[in-house]
């Protein structure tokens, strides 16, 4: 069975995650991608651009800056409401979040409580009345609810008592909807029209575990469709189902997956969804989507006093458009990638052997180039030097052939290529299938028009 300690203990050992700051014992919840955990993100981050802006002619590219004018979260709500309901344990110094402390009590007593739709007060009530203890020491000696600001501050300006506060955006989105009239106007882009955009998140969050899930700093991946209001329910369902579809597009199991209505909606939202995904820790969110009405374009109208009306070149008609949201984390879907795509098999005579099942578009390496003796070494290079102008490759010649095979398992290359002295011959190889390890020959060149087909 997939836990979670097995996947971080493989991402240690295999060069795909790392804990932040290893050498200084870390910094709680952060986390730095290896050599082989930043190509399976990239590959991550390549597909969903493809599928949502690539494969979507009206959907448009941004990349817009971390650092943004502090109106931004004025008029986002960010800087009045951006917090979590937290409570310090006096006893053992540690820090939980109230609503987490009620999930996971209700959890263990098969409860079925709806803790998002609960004000400070009825937590409070809750965890006294039903003697909630901490996680960490179990004692019951907290700190009353206090909300926690979840935005990080920094300053910019280099003279100490001239310092302007600035924060570390939260999250992507306000920075697709600034630039609504820049891309409208200079796309010449008619609604309906979407905004992409993948970039860095921060939030100070204060419940670790559970590895990725929840971290201080992420990449959203996210999609802005800008509407009129009588198409966007129509939208948010078309989006629901895009989501869906993207995340079984790259090999995630249906069974792992299922769709969750929001309990408790913001003001001025009209619908909300998440997909979850069943990670080891049981079902929790991967992606929102998320009707929001026309609550941001009317924000930032007001905020900054400029119009953000959009006249139909058809109708004349104007109006603010309404928006449909579809929101991933890209480190949350690269956990749900990692343990969609772990599996032990028992093999015969007792060994077992750790695969990583994952599609060939997400894999780091497409192909690992092995010699079969160190002294095909040199035609085992050039062979890979071949390969490599068509995908990424690996070149594995240490250690036994057996070990070099179950080393590309466990990070997942889908193919390995052996080198043998009949290559030497006639230029053929064998190549290798990760799931089934069946071996078949051929040349190079049937090889580069395989993995190429599988990769299309
Ligand atoms: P959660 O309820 O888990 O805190 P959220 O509902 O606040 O998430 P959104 O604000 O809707 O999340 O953000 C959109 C997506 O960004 C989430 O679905 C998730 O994939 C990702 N995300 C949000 N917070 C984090 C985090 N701290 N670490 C990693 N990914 C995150």
């Amino acid at each position: 069975m997939v836990t979670m300690d097995k996947i971080s203990n493989l991402c240690k050992s295999r060069g795909i995650i790392f804990q932040g700051s290893e050498i200084y014992d870390g910094l709680g919840n952060t986390w730095d991608y290896g050599p082989v955990g930043v190509e399976i993100k990239n590959n991550i981050k390549k597909a969903w651009w493809k599928y949502f802006v690539y494969n979507n002619k009206s959907t448009y590219g941004l990349d817009a800056a971390i650092l943004m004018n502090p109106k931004v979260w004025e008029a986002s709500g960010h800087t009045a409401s951006f917090s979590d309901p937290k409570m310090d344990c006096k006893e053992c110094k540690t820090r939980h979040r109230a609503d987490n402390l009620i999930e996971d009590y209700a959890k263990k007593k098969g409860l079925q409580i709806n803790v998002d739709a609960m004000t400070d007060e009825e937590m409070q009530k809750f965890i006294d009345d039903n003697d909630i203890k901490c996680p960490n020491c179990g004692k019951k000696n907290f700190t009353p609810i206090r909300q926690f600001k979840l935005m990080f501050e920094t300053s910019r300006g280099t003279v100490a008592d001239n310092k302007d506060i600035v924060y570390l955006r939260p999250e992507t989105a306000q920075g697709e909807f600034v630039n609504f009239l820049n891309v409208q106007r200079t796309m010449r882009a008619k609604v309906p029209f979407g905004i992409a955009q993948i970039g860095k998140a921060f939030r100070n969050e204060i419940t670790p575990g559970n590895f990725t899930y929840r971290t201080i700093e992420f990449e959203q991946m996210e999609h802005q469709l800008f509407c009129k209001e009588d198409e966007s329910f129509a939208f948010y369902n078309e989006y629901k189902k895009k989501a869906l579809d993207f995340l079984l597009s790259i090999g995630i199991k249906q069974d792992f997956l299922r769709y969750k209505d929001h309990d408790k909606l913001a003001h001025y939202a009209k619908c909300a969804c998440d997909i979850q995904y069943n990670y080891p820790m049981g079902w929790s969110e991967l992606n929102g989507i998320h009707h929001r009405g026309t609550w941001d374009l009317s924000r930032h109208q007001e905020f900054s006093g400029k119009s953000m009306l959009y006249m139909d070149p058809i109708t004349n008609e104007k109006y603010v458009p309404t928006v449909v949201e579809y929101s991933i984390g890209a480190d949350r879907l690269m956990l749900a990638v990692l343990c969609n795509a772990y599996e032990e098999q028992e093999l015969e005579g007792g060994d077992t052997r750790v695969v990583m099942h994952l599609h060939p578009t997400l894999a780091c390496y497409k192909v690992a180039v092995l010699p079969l003796q160190k002294n095909l070494s040199e035609k085992a290079l050039e062979m890979y030097a071949e390969l490599n102008k068509h995908f990424y490759c690996d070149y594995d010649e240490a250690g036994s052939i057996g070990k070099r095979y179950r080393r590309q398992d466990e990070i997942g290359t889908p193919y390995c290529v052996t080198i043998d002295f009949d290559t030497l011959e006639n230029n053929t190889v064998t190549l290798r299938d990760r799931d089934t390890m069946e071996q078949k020959r051929m040349t190079i060149e049937e090889v580069i028009n395989f993995v190429e087909n599988l990769l299309k």
